[in-house]
């Protein structure tokens, strides 16, 4: 599906290469680094560039900074941690394409190591300006994208610096490509989705393609209250997109004409306040009062949901089951990513609340794929272009 040239396909002794990352981490209220998880899945491909005695140049961006540099967006923090994770140096001038950098490019020695600046603190970045992306060329030989997270975007990064500069992707790139080729080109079946979180307005394309490859959809969260709504069941005072219901119709219609089997919970956790302290009881579908909340998959759902990831060989789960930051409504979550640890089968979560979920639980590095791209790898499976993967160099003869 993708055939993209790597790093290994370039000889890189001497080389300066620019290296883009996404290193948008999650940052806590005291800037430190809550999770480091996108900068330990790029190591293999700074560490390959160090052995390989090519000169790496890192890029990212951090957060929203609007076009300015702004102090609370500073990668600084980051190039210290990526300092302690690599144990070896990394230069650091607090610019992006200065002066002050161009310097120590020019007396970098093979296996050295630079950080840049916030590439958001330049207008250019984002708005794929060329004069940006010519000033990002001007100090480098070769292009390497391993930013996944960060593909989906058209930038000076991403996109226009491939019209200056030999490109590739990173190791990082290629294992998440190479999942997601699978999931949507040659899964092990049955494939079974799980499909959670809230809003059905924004995944509606990723529902539809997932009804064109999937064998089994299993939809819990609020988005299963939607659907109920589109078959006829009262579900009282759940989190409903009333103006969906005419969609979720067709999406079902869909599912059926494809032989898609779709399966919805069958019990709820209700409450009749949206908080973490209130009273809750387990009612079946149909049997919604009008003050109940939706607030989690019910004990038969629980064990029905379990039954088909048993007999699952390949999973894809994206969104929550219930109201996850709330403990007593995160069972049906955590019953649910326990049953996909347990069964064995290739599993993949993408889409940011469920890896969160995961994070919470403690079980992200149970699963066989937590991809580091919410966006991006939702997009892909949607069966949109990445702008960033397009962009980058094809194989000869691919
Ligand atoms: P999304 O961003 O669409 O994946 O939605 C994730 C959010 O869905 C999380 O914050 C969950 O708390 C929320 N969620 C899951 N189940 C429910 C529910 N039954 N009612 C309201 N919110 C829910």
């Amino acid at each position: 599906m993708f055939n993209k040239l790597t790093v290994r396909d370039y000889d890189l002794k001497g080389q300066k290469v620019l290296l883009r990352v996404d290193f948008n981490v999650p940052m806590n209220e005291e800037g430190g680094i809550s999770s480091d998880k996108r900068m330990v899945e790029t190591l293999p491909t700074i560490r390959y560039l160090m052995e390989q005695g090519a000169k790496i140049i890192i890029c990212s961006h951090l957060g929203r900074p609007e076009g300015k540099p702004n102090p609370q967006f500073s990668l600084k923090p980051i190039a210290e941690h990526l300092k302690t994770l690599l144990k070896v140096p990394v230069l650091w001038t607090g610019e992006i394409t200065g002066s002050a950098t161009r310097k120590i490019v020019r007396n970098m020695q093979n296996g050295d190591i630079l950080m840049l600046e916030n590439l958001r603190f330049d207008p250019g970045e984002e708005e794929n300006n060329m004069e940006f992306a010519k000033k990002l060329a001007s100090m480098s030989d070769v292009f390497c994208n391993d930013a996944f997270g960060t593909m989906h975007r058209a930038h000076a990064s991403t996109v226009g610096i491939t019209k200056l500069l030999p490109s590739c992707i990173g190791f990082l790139v290629e294992k998440e490509l190479q999942v997601f080729g699978n999931l949507l080109e040659n899964p092990k079946r049955p494939l079974v989705v799980i499909l959670g979180g809230v809003k059905i307005k924004d995944k509606i394309n990723l529902i539809s393609n997932l009804i064109n490859i999937a064998d089994t959809i299993l939809v819990g969260g609020a988005m299963a209250y939607t659907f109920l709504e589109a078959q006829g069941f009262a579900t009282g005072n759940s989190t409903v997109e009333r103006d969906r219901i005419p969609l979720a119709k067709l999406l079902l219609d869909k599912a059926e004409k494809e032989g898609t089997k779709m399966i919805f919970p069958i019990d709820h956790v209700v409450a009749e306040e949206f908080n973490f302290i209130a009273d809750s009881k387990v009612i079946v579908t149909g049997d919604f009062h009008r003050k109940d909340i939706g607030m989690d998959i019910g004990p038969k759902t629980i064990k029905l949901f379990t039954a088909e990831i048993m007999n699952a060989k390949t999973i894809f789960w994206n969104g929550p089951m219930g109201v996850f930051e709330f403990q007593k409504f995160e069972k049906g979550t955590k019953k649910i990513a326990e049953a996909i640890v347990r069964s064995g089968a290739v599993s993949i979560v993408g889409g940011g609340d469920s890896v969160s979920a995961l994070q919470k639980l403690g079980m992200d590095k149970k699963v066989t794929h937590v991809s580091t791209g919410g966006g991006a790898s939702l997009q892909l499976i949607e069966g949109d272009e990445l702008p960033g993967i397009t962009a980058i160099m094809d194989k000869v003869g691919a």
